[in-house]
């Protein structure tokens, strides 16, 4: 057998709750604009638009419930988001077979070198150097389907030092769970392993030092982080 030349990178794992397993995690696709009034304070019209995705990197993801404040940016903003977790996938997968690859959900935060992203998107560059730095997903553990349900309504929710900066209700999304299964299966074969991050509500917006997140959305655990 071959030994590698390097270590080998570590696995990203997510805690489940109430269980001593763990979810490895493959691919982190997430939706731009999935909520309407989101879209309109970003300056678009959220009813002209086809779902388009970007990608995170896997080791972005930060259990630790520390967010370190990131480099080359002075705008950071905050998105809490719905993460839906893959148990199985392909591709071509159709609407009515998607909740049968759902294993379950968790509560995310997609944060965003605002700055950043605002020069790639005047520029036509790609959007990676805005969204997928290290630690710029905030992850809680997931909750498995069986006890959460589809999660296709239900509020979500995001305080900034005890005050509500984001809100809405999950049935405002413009892709729906098995739209963006569906649709992202047409251009890429999902896995196991792989996340979508469904997009956020208004009242995106700035964090500082020594903020204080806490992002819920019903049925799922908490996630708090503190910007450090
Ligand atoms: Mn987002």
């Amino acid at each position: 057998m071959n030994s590698l030349i390097i270590p080998e990178p570590k696995l990203t794992l997510i805690p489940i709750k109430d269980s001593s397993q763990q979810f490895p995690v493959r691919r982190i696709y997430c939706i731009g604009r999935n909520y309407a009034d989101h879209a309109i304070e970003m300056g678009f019209d959220p009813n002209k638009e086809d779902p388009f995705f970007f990608q995170k990197n896997t080791d972005n993801i930060d259990i630790s419930g520390n967010f370190p404040y990131p480099p080359q940016t002075s705008d950071v903003h905050h998105e809490i988001e719905l993460v839906v977790a893959l148990k199985s996938g392909g591709s071509n997968i159709s609407l009515s077979e998607s909740y049968k690859h759902v294993l379950g959900f968790g509560v995310g935060l997609d944060m965003t070198r605002r700055d950043l992203q605002g020069q790639a998107k005047k520029t036509g560059r790609p959007w990676e150097i805005g969204k997928a730095f290290e630690h710029s997903a905030p992850m809680g553990e997931l909750n498995l389907i069986e006890k959460s349900g589809t999660m296709e309504s239900g509020s979500i929710v995001l305080k900034v030092n005890g005050a509500i900066k984001q809100q809405g209700d999950l049935n405002m999304m413009i892709w729906k769970i098995p739209e963006m299964i569906s649709h992202l299966s047409k251009y890429y074969t999902l896995q196991a392993g792989d996340l979508i991050m469904t997009g956020t509500p208004a009242g995106v917006g700035p964090v500082q030092k020594g903020d204080y997140l806490e992002g819920s959305i019903s049925k799922l655990s908490n996630l708090a982080v503190k910007v450090v």
